[in-house]
């Protein structure tokens, strides 16, 4: 694809891909080429990607451009690399996709980081996948996130369930809304009272614990996501969990009490 806000490559940039400015500048336009993609993609397409970002970017790329409406959010995808980690590991892994490729041992035949052979990859590890798992692990990418309450996300995994807010001017008023801190239990639709109110963990995350009494324990998580208009917007996740990682929750949380006492005693004692 033909570049044009940045005609130059960063040296690094250069060296991961393998190309120059010069086969850059042979390229075709990014609208051009994002027309062509959409129409080859068809009408309601679903999205795979190793990585957690491609979809962000093509969507950056196409506001730039005026053309997101080409593409409306927010867009459900397979991310592949999370699903790598649940399917052959057991668990959530960042692997790369040199590392999916030899872990299966499927034929390597040209460079990794190149868009095509990337693509080529991913949609070959894809295929090698279990279409169950793929399909009941789903994501779900909000660059375009839901604006107002009717466009709202809820959705229903195996274990755990997933809130996607609506935007919110700051970070507290988020954190304020009922929505936003409800724990309802997804398994019989009633809420599961707060053992441990939402307390924060980082500037961008919170979790709670809360208690289903025919369902017993969840672990709320809310992570704060910023737009790039600078609003806010909340994921909240509710996991069952067994009671060993509800205590873990516990001890979170009056390991952060100590913390910032102790903080708090320290500048005091400076004063
Ligand atoms: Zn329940």
């Amino acid at each position: 694809m033909k570049p044009a806000v940045y005609h130059k490559l960063h040296f690094r940039t250069k060296e991961i891909l393998g190309i120059d400015t010069k086969m850059l500048e042979e390229g075709i336009p990014f609208s051009k080429a994002v027309r062509k993609f959409l129409k080859w993609c068809g009408p309601d397409p679903r999205f795979c990607t190793w990585g957690s970002t491609d979809l962000v970017e093509l969507q950056r790329n196409m506001k730039y451009y005026g053309m997101l409406n080409l593409l409306r959010g927010p867009v459900f995808f397979f991310f592949l690399q999370k699903l790598f980690g649940l399917v052959y590991e057991g668990e959530k892994t960042a692997r790369s996709l040199e590392y999916a490729i030899k872990f299966l041992d499927m034929e390597q035949e040209g460079d990794f980081h190149r868009a095509l052979n990337d693509a080529r990859y991913t949609a070959e590890i894809f295929s090698s996948m279990p279409v169950e798992t793929a399909l009941k692990n789903y994501s779900i990418d909000c660059y375009q996130n839901p604006r107002n309450k009717k466009e709202e996300i809820y959705t229903v995994f195996d274990n755990y369930s997933k809130f996607i807010s609506r935007e919110f001017p700051s970070k507290e008023d988020a954190m304020r809304d009922r929505e936003v801190t409800a724990t309802k239990c997804f398994l019989c639709g009633r809420t599961a009272r707060k053992k441990v109110r939402w307390f924060s963990v980082n500037p961008k995350a919170h979790l709670c614990l809360a208690w289903c009494p025919e369902h017993g324990y969840f672990r709320g998580k809310a992570r704060l996501k910023k737009t790039d208009e600078g609003k806010y917007y909340v994921v909240k996740t509710l996991k069952k969990i067994d009671k060993e990682e509800a205590d873990s929750v516990r001890e979170k949380k009056d390991a952060l009490r100590k913390k910032r006492r102790q903080k708090r005693h320290q500048t005091e004692e400076k004063a």
